[in-house]
């Protein structure tokens, strides 16, 4: 089968071709794993934090992608919920351990034993792919392929980040970075909590323009200051400046909540400039999203259905999957980007 391989973790501004088009095996599913032939698989930002070192796949080569849609093409032994031709969806878990105290409390994102789809296990930049059978969520009809890929990721940690952000109806959301997943949350606040305002912090004026089209009150650049104080914010960018600047913004007893697997060190100095009164007095507090838990990928997507939350997509080739993770590490995106493999 073709498939996009990363074999060498390196820096893609100097090497905008990290992953290498290879012919491979079709891998076989062990009991209790489905194998998936492949339709569609997002792009995300972590795969940059993959290929560039910040959370490296414990093995290489290893096949990147984990918002992959398919059909289930055929089934390991001990499967008993899926069968052969049903439409599933992978996300960023593979795996858990199932009887930690964190898995058994349905926090399986907490868990030690946690396992990444395209990380840890390969994933879906090529045309098949294997994953355990509790960790194939059915998609819904209503949803085609293409635009259900962005939601197994952007879409589920959103709306973990939405649920920790702890937001009232009446309260004011901000959202700093508006890629893939602020977009998704812009869309559920606007349907599940419609008296929530929102601003938007982003670098470039599309998406500022952008995130004003999908219902922001107010949208600026990263260095402003809201015309108002927020009750929550969610940072989705990778850098410091911007949690700094988001301390500032929030109100008494706010919260920041950093949606971002690892932050680049690129700016880490700005962090010098959190000033103890400013940023932090007030109770304001700050909360981290670690990956994702299945009742998060599964919840939201019924929400997405009853919301009709459709991504906005760009679609790529496979082979030209290093074309869209150029662009998203340079910062041309829209909505989201999605690879269309059969
Ligand atoms: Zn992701
Ligand atoms: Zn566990």
């Amino acid at each position: 089968m073709k498939a996009m391989l990363l074999d060498t973790i390196c820096n893609v501004a100097e090497n905008p071709e990290p992953l290498a088009p290879t012919d491979v095996d079709r891998p076989v599913p062990s009991d209790g794993e489905v194998l998936i032939k492949i339709s569609a698989c997002g792009v995300c930002h972590t795969e940059l934090d993959e290929i560039e070192g910040r959370t490296p796949p414990p093995k290489l080569p290893v096949i990147p992608g984990h918002q992959v849609t398919g059909t289930v093409e055929k089934t390991g032994k001990r499967v008993s919920k899926l069968k052969a031709g049903d439409r599933v969806g992978v996300a960023w878990i593979f795996s858990a351990c199932g009887s930690c105290s964190m898995c058994l409390k349905g926090d399986e994102n907490l868990c030690p034993g946690f396992m990444a789809t395209g990380r840890d296990a390969d994933g879906g930049y090529a045309e098949y792919m294997t994953v355990p059978e509790s960790y194939a969520f059915t998609l819904p009809d209503s949803v085609s392929d293409i635009e259900a890929a962005p939601l197994l990721c952007a879409g589920a940690i959103g709306y973990r980040s939405l649920r920790l952000a702890d937001i009232e109806n009446g309260q004011r959301l901000g959202l700093t970075g508006f890629g893939a997943s602020a977009h998704l949350v812009l869309k559920m606040v606007r349907h599940e909590l419609p008296d929530v305002d929102v601003f938007v912090f982003a670098r470039s004026p599309g998406q500022r323009e952008f995130a004003v089209e999908l219902g922001a009150v107010w949208a600026g650049d990263t260095d402003e200051d809201a015309p108002e104080r927020l009750d929550s914010i969610i940072d989705t960018t990778p850098a410091w400046k911007p949690v700094v600047k988001a301390m500032k913004n929030l109100a008494p007893g706010g919260r920041l909540v950093i949606n971002a697997i690892r932050k680049e060190d690129a700016d880490r100095d700005y962090l010098l400039n959190l000033n103890y009164e400013k940023h932090l007095w007030d109770e304001k507090e700050i909360k981290s999203v670690a990956n994702v838990a299945g009742r998060d990928v599964s919840e939201f997507l019924g929400l997405a259905v009853r919301a009709n939350i459709r991504p906005e997509v760009e679609t790529y080739s496979l082979e030209e999957a290093n074309r869209a993770l150029y662009e998203m590490k340079t910062s041309k995106i829209r909505g989201a980007k999605v690879l269309k493999i059969s």
